[in-house]
């Protein structure tokens, strides 16, 4: 069921500053053409623009249509595989520059929201639940290494009791608490950063899906009805990319992961489940992540699948997940449900690169995008306007593409997350 063009969800129903944005039609010139109307590609077209450039931004559907606006809204540290794995994989020092580049974009999002006012309830503080014994440990080397060197003095390790006191779930039996890891309302903050974008003078188009561009300098970006010349193209498409940029769609596997929302809990009880309207994710491969809402609702996402199409009935696919944690919320109307597309990359780093001197992309932040695809539209920005510093650096981590590429890819992920969330249970 569609609300504006979006699809149904908690956030959409509280949703705040939704603009119309008219499709394209006929001919514009840009100096870039932002494909994706996305975090990617607003943070880009609202960078470039504030750098001078004359900018115009197509979406397919609406601002914050894909996964940017039906997230957990968790903004974590560090990049999606930890600074410890990261340093085994790179070295100290280009883990511990991966781990700035991460902090950067959590401060280009607080940034972001005091600068533009956006009302997107950011909260502070997230916890990382261990499920599993052998992970037991694993906190405290990790808060110690992050202190020690990485100058992030802001992570503790939790005991059980101390977990379970902020956390109302038997399930965890140690936890991380991160106080500067953030949260928020991700389709808000979509919305804020286009009426910024469009306050900085972005052209931004809704309903104007991307059928072709040329490869050329400058390039031409083709709609249905209409068409771009642009020095520059950023393709900010990620899990919703399809067939349109065949260069880079193997290197990424789109994947579905769901979310529900209870009716609300009265803020006793909400305060009860967790403590401070921190958030929460598990060490699961498939991981559980949520929070409680402004009006005092858990969100909670859970449960994943690995082909086009969502299960036809999404609330009875997440709930299991969240009474396997929260048995107390049996009784617990569910009012909202709904599912959306991300990407991952075989290693879960981030796949950003040029494809030719005029054509930037970002994609395959592998569950942990909601900062790093901020940052990734800023060092874009940033590559486009001559310093391609932080650029080059995050476009030099090794992605490979999926095996059998974007034809055989599923069967193989199928059998791989079969694998590991097995491994997870026993
Ligand atoms: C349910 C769910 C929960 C998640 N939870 C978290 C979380 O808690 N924390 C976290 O860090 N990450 C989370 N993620 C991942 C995070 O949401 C993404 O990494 C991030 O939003 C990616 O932003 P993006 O702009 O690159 O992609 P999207 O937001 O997917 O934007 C891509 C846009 O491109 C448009 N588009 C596609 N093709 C075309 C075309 N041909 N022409 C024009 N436009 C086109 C699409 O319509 C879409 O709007 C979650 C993802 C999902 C689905």
């Amino acid at each position: 069921m569609n609300l504006h063009g979006y699809p149904q969800s908690y956030y959409t129903a509280t949703a705040v500053g939704m603009h119309d944005h008219p499709a394209l039609q006929g001919a514009q010139r840009a100096d870039v053409c932002v494909i994706g109307g996305g975090f990617t590609g607003l943070s880009a077209a609202l960078n470039l623009a504030e750098q001078g450039m004359d900018v115009v931004l197509l979406e397919a559907e609406r601002i914050g249509f894909g996964a940017s606006g039906r997230n957990g809204g968790l903004i974590g540290s560090g990049q999606r595989k930890d600074a410890l794995e990261m340093e085994k994989q790179f070295g100290f020092g280009k883990s511990r520059q991966f781990w700035d580049f991460a902090e950067a974009a959590k401060t280009e999002i607080r940034d972001r929201v005091a600068k533009h006012d956006i009302a997107c309830d950011l909260q502070y503080g997230q916890i990382e639940g261990v499920h599993k014994k052998s992970y037991v440990g694993f906190a405290e080397e990790y808060a110690a290494a992050l202190a020690e060197r990485y100058d992030y003095p802001h992570a503790r390790a939790l005991s059980r009791e101390e977990t379970r006191s902020l956390v109302a779930t038997d399930d965890f039996l140690e936890g991380l608490y991160d106080k500067q890891a953030m949260s928020i309302h991700p389709l808000n903050y979509a919305l804020g950063l286009a009426r910024a974008a469009r306050d900085a003078g972005v052209r931004i188009f809704e309903s104007s899906r991307v059928t072709r561009y040329t490869r050329s300098d400058p390039a031409t970006v083709t709609t249905q009805e209409g068409q771009v010349e642009a020095s520059f193209i950023v393709l900010g498409c990620n899990g919703y990319l399809g067939k349109l940029e065949p260069r880079v769609a193997g290197k990424i596997m789109p994947i579905n992961n769901f979310m529900i929302a209870t009716e609300p809990l009265g803020e006793e009880c909400a305060r009860q489940l967790i403590a401070d309207r921190i958030c929460v994710h598990d060490t699961r491969f498939v991981v559980n992540y949520f929070r409680t809402s402004e009006d005092y609702r858990l969100l909670f996402g859970g449960g994943e699948n690995y082909r086009p199409g969502f299960p036809s009935d999404i609330e009875a696919f997440v709930r299991p997940y969240m009474l396997e944690l929260f048995p107390q919320l049996s009784d617990a109307g569910i009012d909202y449900a709904w599912g959306g597309t991300l990407s991952v990359t075989v290693n879960r780093l981030p796949h950003l690169g040029r494809l030719q001197p005029n054509l930037f992309f970002a994609q395959g932040y592998s569950g942990h995008g909601v900062a790093i695809s901020n940052f990734a539209g800023k060092i874009i920005a940033e590559a486009i306007a001559g310093t391609a510093g932080r650029f080059d650096v995050m476009a030099s981590l090794p992605i490979h593409t999926f095996p059998g590429g974007t034809l055989l890819r599923y069967p193989g992920m199928v059998l791989g997350m079969l694998f590991f969330s097995l491994r997870d249970r026993l």
